[in-house]
């Protein structure tokens, strides 16, 4: 049925029809075909008014950047480094605590604290349970700056939400001020991805993903007050025993990007890949800061599509190029700093308005764990960035959950503000702010 219906649409797509289809499938039945991009989907939920824009959250402002780490197997306990004092530490004042059992009040049982969320000034906001999926609640939770005075905003039965590392558009939770949104699973979607939208004045929740088009949806970010949904449909060739040229094989058929309008219910196509044009699997595409960057790797173009408009700006041609089929080649955009468009693993940085082309400079690298790479940003805070600055090899003792310690060899991984323009310039200049744990 899925099948029957993307090729379906795609093909209502191509061929530009503002008619109804004739073909009537079941799976059409689901949706009202409007016009040829926009198929609607009727929302059964209460839908509250956009209070402001959708925005991430992140865990961290010009303040404070929220970490946990572990205590044995069974407890984690909060940490925070503090912005402006540059020192680390466990947000605990007993005096003389250890901070290594539950009646220290940065300590929590695994399952019941999880990363903190900056909601605002003066709140965050968890996550619970991401790591026991489907078997129990999860909760939504609101918590002081100190990470104290935690009060439950709702409990969603039998769920669990995804892992929310945070700092990127699509592994992060989000908000319109009047609610927050948040990626998981329940019982009750069957194994489908769930969409909760959780009212924080009341702590009504609703799954927004309920009445979606497409299954196996896969979330990219927003772009203005619109969720993007990634759905692909596509069939491998046959395995031919060979592992690696199986491995780099090409699947055929589309690829389709959904926008969903959590406020009227509206689901939208916004674009299609297909196999004749791209490698599905190779899809240079991220959204960044609200905006969708495209890489056509064979052209060498990066450019944005207007989400109202579906118009193309192209902002440059002049990226090294590659094969459609080279795996070994990433043209993801990772951060917009200081408006230059930096990427995870290519060696020009771009600037977005003038489609500037400009070699990266390196920062020294840093060593983890017998690999070498470039400071990872934790923290985009505009002029200054948050980074990982320092790694020191330690041996870590850790108490496992039947008491016995154990060792592990590690390294310290430490953070550094450094100003964004330093950052572009491949000057290391930074003020540590002490260890990153998680
Ligand atoms: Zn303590």
């Amino acid at each position: 049925m899925k099948r029957v219906f993307s090729l379906a649409l795609a093909a209502l797509l191509l061929a530009g029809c503002t008619a109804a289809p004739t073909d009537s499938s079941a799976s059409f039945s689901a949706v009202t075909p409007e016009t040829s991009t926009a198929q609607e989907a009727e929302s059964t939920a209460a839908t509250p008014a956009p209070a402001a824009v959708l925005r991430p959250l992140w865990l961290g402002d010009e303040k404070a950047y929220y970490m946990d780490e572990m205590v044995t197997g069974e407890l984690i306990r909060y940490r925070v480094a503090d912005l402006v004092n540059h020192v680390a530490d466990v947000p605990c004042d007993v005096e003389g605590c250890a901070h290594d059992s539950e009646s220290c009040p940065a300590v929590f049982r695994r399952g019941e604290c999880d990363r903190v969320f900056v909601l605002d000034d003066d709140t965050l906001v968890a996550f619970t349970n991401n790591q026991f999926p489907e078997t129990e609640d999860s909760q939504v939770v609101l918590l002081d700056r100190d990470c104290q005075n935690r009060r439950v905003v709702a409990t969603i039965p039998n769920s669990c939400f995804l892992s929310m590392m945070g700092g990127d558009s699509f592994s992060s939770p989000y908000t319109d001020e009047q609610s927050l949104y948040c990626f998981g699973y329940t019982n009750a979607s069957n194994g489908e991805s769930a969409l909760f939208r959780i009212e924080l004045e009341n702590g009504t929740v609703t799954n927004l993903l309920e009445t979606a088009p497409a299954q196996g949806l896969q979330f990219l970010g927003t772009l203005e007050n619109l969720f993007v949904f990634s759905q692909s449909d596509v069939t491998y060739p046959e395995p031919t025993g060979d592992l690696t040229a199986d491995a780099l094989a090409a699947p055929t058929g589309t690829t389709t990007h959904w926008l969903f309008d959590p406020y009227t219910g509206e689901w939208k196509v916004f674009q299609t890949y297909s196999s004749g044009e791209w490698n599905l699997d190779l899809l240079d595409i991220r959204i960044v800061d609200g905006q969708y960057y495209v890489v056509d790797r064979t052209a060498g173009a990066l450019y944005t599509v207007d989400p109202t408009t579906g118009e193309k700006r192209e902002i440059t041609n002049q990226l090294p190029t590659s094969d459609l089929n080279d795996y070994s080649a990433h043209y993801w955009v990772a951060a917009k700093l200081n408006d230059w468009l930096v990427f995870d693993d290519l060696s020009v940085i771009i600037k977005a308005d003038t489609g500037e082309v400009r070699q990266r400079a390196y920062l020294p690298d840093n060593y983890w764990n017998g690999s070498s790479h470039q400071p990872n940003i934790y923290l985009n805070l505009g002029d200054t960035l948050l980074v990982d600055c320092r790694y020191e090899p330690y041996t870590r003792t850790i108490i496992g959950t039947d008491g016995t310690p154990y060792t592990v060899d590690v390294e310290h991984e430490y953070l550094g503000l450094i100003s964004t323009e330093d950052f572009l310039n491949g000057v290391p200049n930074y003020t540590e702010v002490g260890e990153y744990t998680t």
